[in-house]
Parts: C-alpha cells; structure tokens; sequence
C-alpha cells in the first residue's frame, strides 16, 4: 500500500433534502466507497474525479500519517467517524484511535462508547461523546448502567437520581406490604419496619 487517501465530500442532496457527509477511500487509486448518498453521492471513481473537479466542497486524509488521520477524528462528526473507522479496519487492516471526550485517552474505535445521543433533524441521530471503557464504568449508573458523564453526582451506592427514586419507591412498597401482613403480631420487626417507612417518606 503506497496511497492511501480517504475524502471526505459533501454528498446527500435529495428532494428538499440539505447535504451530508460522504465518504470514499482511494488505495493505490483504487476505489472504495464507503458512503454515499443522494444526488451528490459518488459511487465511482469517474463520480468522484468529476466532484472534485468541479470545486466542491471536499476534504482529503492520509490515512498512512497519523496527524491527517488525527485531524479527520478532531474534526468531524463522532457517529462518522465510528463508521469510517469500521470500514477501514475491517476493509484495509488500518487502526484508527479515537479520543475519549471525558479523559482524552486515544482508544481503538472497537474499546468505545458512543454517547450524548440527539436528534440533528429529521431521524438523524448524533453522539456528542466518545467514551472509552474506562470513563464508562466510571461515569454510569450501578444499577441502570446509563452514562451521565464525570459531572454527575451519584449516591453513595453509584446509583442515578432516577434509579434512587426507583428503589426507593419499591422498598416503600415492600414496607408496606410486610407491615400489612405482619401488623398483628406485632413483633418488633414490625415496628422497625414501621421506622424504615417513616424514614423513607419522610
Ligand atoms: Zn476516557
Ligand atoms: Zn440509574
């Protein structure tokens, strides 16, 4: 392998549909492509000559100069950046690491999490966050495993505002439930578990 470019052009452009990314790769001038859609997709070498040929909007990576691949991974949309970074690993052997949004650790694109997930229009779905394995342990909820973010306070049991309420609201129920079957015996884990109530509701 002695070339190895991946570009980066502005394809989509359907029916009352603005432009999105495309992607194709050219190894020793050899064609792959990898996305395109749209009018302006180019799903050919001949496409894509044309494309450039005519100044549109374009951007090309080395992909055998870690700083070119490293500018491609700084700058372009996270959700992409996984595909692209799939493509070429499994398609050409090529390694691209991605930086963790919370720790800045460079990551092989397999070992992340995509996260800060949000509508960008349309169906399209965006993730504002790649997240190695590391910060994700860290960062989620123990007992839903939802990512927050190293922002967030957690209980003392790692446990998210929402689970809290959950099994707060479960343990109220299965007080009360006890208390319910057991009140007439009257025992004294009865009247702790009375306690435990008043202390939850409280
Ligand atoms: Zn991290
Ligand atoms: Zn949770």
């Amino acid at each position: 392998m002695e070339k190895a470019k991946l570009v980066q052009y502005r394809g989509g452009g359907y029916d009352g549909c603005i432009w999105e990314w495309n992607y194709a790769i050219l190894i020793d001038n050899k064609f792959h492509d990898i996305y395109s859609s749209g009018c302006c997709g180019c799903d050919n070498i001949e496409k894509l000559v044309k494309y450039i040929k005519n100044k549109n909007i374009y951007y090309a990576y080395n992909l055998l100069d870690k700083k070119s691949i490293k500018d491609f991974t700084d700058n372009s949309n996270n959700d992409d950046i996984y595909n692209v970074a799939q493509y070429i690993s499994e398609n050409l052997g090529i390694d691209i690491f991605l930086t963790c949004t919370e720790c800045n650790a460079e990551v092989l694109y397999t070992d992340v999490f995509l996260e800060g997930a949000r509508g960008c229009g349309g169906i399209a779905i965006t993730h504002d966050e790649i997240i190695c394995q590391d910060c994700n342990s860290l960062y989620s909820c123990a007992y839903c495993q939802e990512f927050y973010g190293s922002d967030y306070d957690f209980d003392e049991n790692g446990n998210c505002e929402d689970c809290q309420e959950k099994l707060k609201k479960s343990d109220i129920e299965g007080l009360e439930r006890y208390i319910k079957e057991n009140l007439f015996f009257g025992n004294t884990d009865t009247i702790s578990a009375i306690k435990r109530l008043e202390i939850l509701k409280a």
